[in-house]
């Protein structure tokens, strides 16, 4: 067998593997091309690297993300996770800034002093957990970080 046949049978077997999870029917290999997104945890579209090929089939046209290519986009879909985080959060703490000062935004969170700063300054790694509660607070921040102060404030029934 020359190598040639030996890599085209491997390229086949590669190609019988991959079933469209929506027909069953064979999946071939797309193309790298931009414009790609996949949901990643709470973040409805994340880009994919315009460099990562997905499989895709031919008959639903959709693309799909096998075992395989999953776990080499993994490490990258992280990083890029990580980053939307961190931008999503300047953009928050920005806009709040212009109603609270960051330290009295700090205590309202329960957050250490300078975290916020760290955070503006593009360091540290912000839970999405952190990002949700600023985004909704700088959806409507005069009206929520009233209540918010308000909710602090008051002791809870039960
Ligand atoms: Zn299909």
């Amino acid at each position: 067998m020359s190598s040639e046949s030996r890599e085209s049978a491997s390229a086949q077997s590669q190609t019988a593997a991959l079933a469209c999870p929506h027909c069953g029917g064979p999946a071939v290999r797309g193309r790298p091309r931009p414009g790609r997104t996949v949901r990643y945890r709470n973040l409805a579209a994340l880009p994919v690297p315009a460099d990562i090929s997905l499989p895709s089939c031919p008959r639903c046209r959709i693309e799909f993300v096998d075992p395989e290519t999953q776990a080499r986009l993994q490490p990258l879909l992280h990083e890029a996770y990580r980053r939307v985080l961190q931008q999503r959060v300047r953009v928050s703490i920005d806009a709040l800034m212009r109603h609270i000062s960051q330290r009295k935004l700090e205590l309202l969170l329960g957050l250490s002093q300078g975290y916020l700063s760290r955070l503006r300054s593009g360091g540290g790694n912000p839970s999405p957990e952190l990002v949700s509660n600023l985004a909704l607070l700088a959806g409507d921040p005069v009206a929520r970080l009233a209540e918010l102060e308000r909710y602090w404030a008051e002791p809870v029934a039960g």
